[in-house]
């Protein structure tokens, strides 16, 4: 089967996201809609004409909540990545898109399996973002860093 469908659609082969054996299925989906943008957020609601309302960041409510936004360049997600960059031992790095985020493990040297537990981390976090924004939007409860990751 996915012999198949990289032989109808080759450009699936060339994603950024190995598969990682480490996270929980649900994990690995959130992080491939968040690289293809395809995630509930107000950005694409508004494109699709089912939210009308203002397009803003419920968690920092300085910008527009685009997949980037939310998971690289809003305050609250930088907070989150600091905390990564120090629990995974990385040199801060700029990122400015979710993709960047997602290519982070590929810089860490493969030594006893690290590479894939950094990125099986950062998946863990962008999951825990999204899950954490959608708790302020959708049960109001406020978004406290020590309760993200
Ligand atoms: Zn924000």
């Amino acid at each position: 089967m996915k012999k198949l469908l990289y032989k109808v659609n080759p450009s699936i082969q060339s994603s950024i996201l190995e598969w990682n054996n480490w996270v929980p299925l649900k994990v690995k989906a959130i992080s491939w809609r968040a690289l293809h943008n395809h995630l509930p957020i107000s950005e694409n609601l508004i494109k699709r004409s089912i939210l009308y309302s203002p397009d803003i960041c419920v968690c920092c409510t300085t910008a527009g909540e685009s997949v980037d936004h939310i998971f690289a360049s809003c305050y609250v997600e930088n907070v989150v990545w600091q905390r990564v960059n120090v629990w995974c031992n990385l040199q801060p790095v700029n990122t400015s898109s979710v993709r960047d985020i997602l290519l982070v493990y590929k810089q860490v040297p493969d030594f006893e399996h690290r590479r894939k537990m950094v990125q099986a981390i950062i998946m863990v976090a962008i999951w825990c973002l999204l899950r954490a924004r959608n708790k302020l939007i959708f049960e109001n409860k406020p978004l406290k860093m020590e309760n993200v990751i």
